[in-house]
């Protein structure tokens, strides 16, 4: 479901689905990703862009194009960065979107929350990319988003509580663990590995079983909320967290 595409050829001009009335060629919005798109819903309200195949992309940053955040469901002027923190550092799974993340929620019937798993945060990150609206509720996302935008950032610190974007690279042999990339994947950029460890063995089998399953598996976005620390001397990886629930990892992949 991307909104945006380029127009006539790779690097054309970007358009958004809503404004497209003929069937011409459609590429990618990523700069550098040749593959091809096709509209859906043309002259819609939901008029949207679809990869004609989803192996074509070339960057896990393809699937950024796909996401859109819920403004019905949450209020990002809501969020409080502490209590998403203790909530999802929390040993009990259980989270109240009422009283829980949001820090401020109000109960009732059709009221928004605020952005309070991974991916609805994300989402919020992605659309302030184009807005340019930094900040999200009592904080900045550069507080504790560490994505493509800010990396560098992460590299020479990685200490401290953080959402990290990443992508797969593989599993750690005897371990529960994983390594990925950051930034995630990209053929033009130098990647760093960080080490992921589970102590939730379930949970680390299905996000192993997930990923085996993608040709591509570089090309699934993964965000991983823990406190970091940084790992000196080692030549496999720079950082590494360890993540007790479900609810502090999420993976984002082509549709
Ligand atoms: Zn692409």
């Amino acid at each position: 479901m991307a909104e945006k595409a380029r127009i006539w050829k790779p690097n054309g001009k970007s358009v958004n689905a809503r404004k497209v009335y003929s069937k011409i060629p459609f590429y990618c919005d990523t700069d550098g990703c040749n593959a091809e798109m096709i509209i859906v819903s043309m002259g819609e309200k939901t008029a949207h862009f679809r990869s004609k195949s989803k192996q074509e992309h070339r960057f896990a940053s393809c699937i950024r194009n796909d996401i859109e955040f819920d403004t019905d469901k949450y209020d990002k002027s809501l969020f409080n960065l502490d209590a998403f923190k203790r909530n999802i550092l929390s040993t009990s799974e259980k989270v109240n979107i009422h009283n829980g993340a949001g820090g401020g929620g109000i109960v009732g019937t059709g009221s928004r929350i605020a952005p309070n798993t991974l991916k609805s945060i994300y989402a919020a990150y992605i659309e302030s990319l184009s807005s340019g609206e930094d900040t999200i509720g009592n904080c900045m996302y550069s507080d504790f988003m560490r994505c493509k935008e800010n990396y560098t950032d992460f590299i020479s610190n990685p200490c401290g509580f953080f959402i990290v974007e990443t992508s797969y690279y593989h599993k750690v042999k005897d371990e529960f663990a994983f390594l990925l990339n950051v930034p995630m994947y990209n053929p033009q950029t130098q990647s760093f590995h960080v080490k992921v460890n589970f102590t939730n063995r379930n949970d680390f089998w299905r996000v192993y079983n997930h990923h085996k399953k993608l040709k591509k598996a570089y090309l699934s976005i993964m965000l991983v909320a823990s406190e970091w620390k940084a790992v000196k001397g080692n030549a496999d990886y720079i950082a590494e967290c360890t993540i007790s629930k479900s609810s502090q990892h999420t993976y984002i992949s082509l549709d």
